[in-house]
């Protein structure tokens, strides 16, 4: 399989994909090991990660380790710095929090009779992964999986191939068996090869179209499956917003960073009418401000668009919206290079009937659309099959927060965007996913909880 940097679409590496008799044998020999690993010491394995996420910061692996991620997925070069500390600091609250989350513990004591909550590892469970923040959404599920004891075989995206064997490396050197964590590598069909193992769960990142393939293939198992899927996240001013610049700024981050490819940008903007001039306004002459080009170089805060097939369905998006009456503030097209670059683009006089407003954009094209109040907002915010993410502004913390109760999301934002904790769960809903990382919620995602009643005679 060609590796292929897309800020110029040159191959940089060729790697070998596993057939389907070596990811069989990847699982027995993960099946045998993972009888041992659940029985080391829970300290043991979270010292292993511990290593792992001091390892991937020091200073002369996090530079290698930043430079390949940019080769491979186009992204600047201090996105991707800032990705691997993102990844370091989410191992530190599995570190600090997985043990007492884990421990048996009396929840009744009847008579002569106490009752045990417990949990047990799934066993060997899959990881099948995405390209765009391979670090950020590996660690949601690997990190857990191998604190609670189970063995995983991690299929990284073919878009981050070689930070797939980065972090497999990492892994083993911190002290996780090979066995316990096997790296397999190859596109979509490969992938498919998991769903025909008898794994003890499927955790999968990636679009609405896949996750719905893996949970139908693998229904029958009735084992746990998890899905983190994509967004369509809304965001609202309301017109209560003090600092109005401030706040197009926050926006323009949560749109653009990364190009516009996390499952949680911001993809649609409403506005309040009292808001609307000023809000564009500013929004749009921070957008102008961006510079788009090699990753590498640290004047571009834009890098490129990590599939190349995906230029063709951002113009048709823009070809769609203006048809149907939008106005093209900024931006609109390919920009003519060897790689794979796009304008950062913005509609205005958008509606639902558009595509921008409606299918995932994952890209930099966002539609800001006026509303007369805070109920039309909200009745656009929830017209979508998505639920991942929702963020108003406003002053008046009580207002923010009877909207964002009102909209179908798993996580709500008020004056921020575009955030994600280790403390809090992860979670969409509809076509944005199935089932939580994160939190102690995200660790008790890869057990099996067991009740004890021990009797003494
Ligand atoms: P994708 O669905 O194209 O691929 C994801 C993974 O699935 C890849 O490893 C791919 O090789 C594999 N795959 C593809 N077909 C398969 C099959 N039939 N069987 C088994 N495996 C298969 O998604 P992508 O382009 O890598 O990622 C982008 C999507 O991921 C966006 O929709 C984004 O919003 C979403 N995402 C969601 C979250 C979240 O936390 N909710 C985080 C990151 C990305």
């Amino acid at each position: 399989m060609d590796i292929i940097n897309p800020s110029n679409n040159k191959v940089i590496s060729k790697v070998e994909i596993d057939t389907e008799v070596q990811v069989q044998e990847m699982y027995i020999a993960a099946k045998k090991q993972q009888k041992v690993w659940k029985n080391t010491p829970i300290e043991e394995r979270i010292a292993a990660i511990k290593k792992f996420a001091e390892l991937i910061i020091e200073k002369e692996n996090r530079d290698e380790l930043a430079s390949i991620l940019t080769s491979e997925t186009g992204k600047p070069l201090q996105e991707s710095y800032n990705e691997i500390n993102g990844a370091a600091v989410k191992c530190q609250f599995f570190i600090a929090e997985s043990e007492k989350y884990l421990l048996s513990k009396i929840m009744n004591s009847d008579g002569n009779t106490q009752e045990i909550l417990s949990y047990d590892p799934l066993g060997v469970i899959t990881n099948i992964s995405a390209w765009n923040y391979p670090y950020l959404v590996g660690v949601n599920i690997f990190i857990p999986a191998l604190i609670t004891g189970n063995a995983v075989l991690y299929k990284p995206s073919e878009f981050s191939t070689l930070t797939g064997q980065q972090i497999t490396k990492f892994l083993h050197l911190a002290g996780i068996p090979e066995n316990i964590f096997k790296m397999v590598t190859g596109d979509g069909k490969v992938g498919e090869y998991l769903l025909d193992l008898p794994l003890d769960g499927y955790f999968f990142t990636g679009s609405y179209p896949t996750g719905k393939r893996i949970a139908e293939a693998v229904a029958s198992k009735l084992v746990p499956v998890g899905l983190e899927l994509g967004g369509k996240d809304p965001l609202y001013i309301t017109d209560e917003v003090v600092d109005i610049e401030k706040a197009a700024e926050s926006a323009v981050e949560g749109t653009f960073y990364n190009n516009g490819q996390s499952c949680c940008s911001v993809e649609r903007i409403y506005v309040h009418q009292k808001m609307y001039n000023q809000f564009k306004k500013n929004f749009i002459e921070k957008v102008k401000s961006l510079k788009v080009g090699d990753p590498t170089q640290k004047e571009n805060s834009q890098g490129a668009i990590t599939r190349k097939a995906h230029l063709s369905y951002l113009n048709e998006l823009v070809i769609d919206a203006t048809e149907k009456g939008a106005t093209l503030e900024v931006g609109g097209s390919v920009i003519d290079s060897a790689g794979n670059f796009f304008e950062p683009t913005v509609l205005s006089n958008v509606n639902h009937e558009m595509r921008c407003m409606q299918e995932e954009t994952f890209g930099p094209v966002i539609g800001i659309q006026e509303v007369a109040n805070d109920e039309e907002a909200i009745t656009l915010m929830n017209d979508t099959e998505f639920g991942l993410t929702s963020s108003v502004f406003s002053s008046n913390q009580e207002r923010g927060e009877k909207i964002l109760k009102q909209v179908n999301s798993g996580t709500g934002y008020l004056n921020c965007c575009d955030r994600v904790s280790g403390h809090l769960p992860w979670s969409g809903r509809g076509h944005s996913g199935l089932g939580t990382t994160l939190s102690p919620l995200g660790i008790w995602t890869f057990t099996n909880p067991k009740g004890y009643h021990i009797r003494t005679l």
